[in-house]
């Protein structure tokens, strides 16, 4: 199959995003690649389907065991061959996968880097035909970044042991030149084609708002957003209790993480937000490295963040689908008081290594700087997201039309020229029904089973039969198969 055949049977897209083409077509040539694109923009599937089309295995490695059971689900779900290695597997489980891998089953496999080098999996390695190797969250290779993770830098060892070296790729949504630089240079990428997409989600709705109680226009945010999925972010462990016990008290079904938590319960409280047990994720920053949870409608920040690259990053987290989605900043003038605070005691107070005075007060007028910056965004009255696509270093024109300070400024009538037929309420709830029960039955996140961009393509189509229910983004063969008589079954019968 090629690569649009590959893309429409077993991913049910018609075409490619922005950027992916380039870097699927580069793969196929045979070439290395470094994709840089932000978060939802669509990385997977720049490595997914090449892999499909060329003979061989691709080895993917990510860091993270809760990504790769996520990932591997979904590609499982929609026909494709393949695995995952990493510590959630017994060790009869684990064995078992090698043998099959080795037997030619899978086209992908996900590994964790610590597994590379041992002497199982290099014996596995030694049996089969390795087409490329594609480094995801490839940032984590670099000691500049946040998330360094020194089991990345076994990547290369790895890959000079093979017989044949494979096409290496490397994706991730982190922009600096520094982090840049290091994962072609770490990784040992050869004249990689690199494709920078812009950072722009325009999917994503952004406001701020200064209102007199937080709380109140929080409860009015999930109250408009009932049953879907949200998080909730504040700036301190205490703040996020406070207000999951408000939530929780006011009926809403809300769950919480940050670090103080017993790592069991951290693991539990996640899960119960993927799969849609629960809708409301408050939690601190801490929160969000481990998901891909694609359907996240609504990105609420109780407080102001310390700078605008966590804030874009958080935000972020929300509407992968490419679906519409919320992006809403309370602020209040204590934000900058608590920040200014948190500024100027991480730096002195231990967890710093720096000693230099001197090198400390600069790094703190840094992050006051940015601080700065940040509450610059709160108090414009101008595009929201030009701001931060400038803050970024992006070349914008002013006015996106999708946030407050855009809304504010277009007239009545324009407005409602803008506003596209609402959706049926009553079927994407029935639609929704099915896709819990089926994800319930099969163990796997509700977004697994469909996206909610599926599902609103369906109320936007209404698919009679199986032929035009193949038309449905997300939708491939599989997934037709597996679910397309449960869902033709729920439209037939609440068609509005
Ligand atoms: P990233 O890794 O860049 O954050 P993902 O690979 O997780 O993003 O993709 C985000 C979402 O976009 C997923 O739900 C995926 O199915 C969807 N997607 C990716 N490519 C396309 C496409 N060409 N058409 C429609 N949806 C797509
Ligand atoms: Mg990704």
């Amino acid at each position: 199959m090629d690569k649009y055949e590959i893309l429409n049977t077993y991913f049910g897209y018609d075409s490619f995003r922005h950027g992916q083409e380039q870097i699927v077509d580069a793969i196929l040539l045979g070439k290395d690649a470094l994709g840089i694109m932000p978060t939802g923009a669509g990385k997977s599937l720049c490595f997914q389907v090449p892999a499909m089309v060329m003979d061989g295995i691709t080895i993917v490695i990510s860091p993270l065991v809760s990504l790769m059971k996520d990932q591997v689900s979904t590609l499982v779900a929609a026909g494709v061959p393949a695995a995952f290695l990493n510590s959630s597997l017994t060790e009869r489980q684990y064995l078992k996968a090698l043998d099959f891998a080795a037997g030619g089953k899978y086209k992908i496999i996900y590994v964790a880097p610590e597994r590379l080098l041992t002497w199982r999996f290099q014996n596995f390695v030694e049996k089969v035909n390795i087409a490329m190797v594609a480094v995801d969250e490839a940032h984590c290779v670099s000691q500049w970044g946040q998330d360094f993770r020194p089991s990345y830098l076994d990547i290369t060892q790895f890959v000079n042991g093979l017989k044949v070296r494979p096409i290496i790729t490397a994706f991730t949504a982190t922009a600096t030149t520094r982090v840049k630089d290091d994962i072609v240079k770490m990784l040992n990428l050869n004249s990689p084609i690199q494709v920078v997409t812009g950072f722009d989600r325009k999917n994503l709705y952004y406001e701020v708002r200064k209102k007199q109680s937080k709380k109140i226009e929080l409860m009015n945010i999930v109250r408009e957003h009932k049953n879907e999925s949200g998080i909730v972010y504040c700036t301190t462990r205490k703040k996020v209790e406070e207000v999951c016990q408000m939530l929780k008290e006011e009926g809403f079904k809300a769950t919480r993480y940050h670090a103080g938590l017993e790592a069991e319960e951290r693991k539990e409280n996640q899960e119960k937000f993927i799969y849609d047990e629960i809708n409301i994720m408050v939690a601190t920053n801490a929160f969000g490295m481990g998901i891909d949870k694609s359907d996240v409608r609504f990105v609420v920040h109780f407080n102001m963040p310390k700078d605008i690259e966590s804030y874009y990053q958080e935000a972020g987290r929300a509407g992968r689908d490419g679906e519409s989605a919320q992006c809403i900043l309370l602020y209040s003038g204590n934000d900058v008081s608590t920040n200014k605070f948190l500024i100027e005691n991480s730096r002195q107070n231990g967890g710093n290594e720096l000693t230099d005075e001197k090198v400390k007060q600069q790094m703190i007028a840094q992050d006051l700087r940015r601080l700065e910056q940040i509450i610059f965004y709160c108090q414009t009255t101008e595009c929201l997201r030009t701001y931060v696509l400038r803050y970024f270093g992006e070349d914008v024109k002013e006015g996106c039309g999708n946030c407050f300070n855009c809304y504010e400024k277009i007239t009545e009538k324009e407005r409602k020229k803008r506003i596209i037929a609402s959706l049926d309420g009553k079927l994407l709830n029935e639609l929704k029904k099915v896709r819990m029960k089926l994800s319930m039955a099969q163990g796997v996140p509700a977004f697994v089973v469909f996206s909610d961009a599926s599902l609103y393509d369906m109320c936007r189509k209404l698919p009679k039969n199986d032929e035009e229910f193949l038309e449905i983004s997300g939708v491939g063969y599989k997934k037709l198969q597996q679910y397309g008589s449960a869902f033709l079954e729920v439209i037939n019968k609440t068609k509005p």
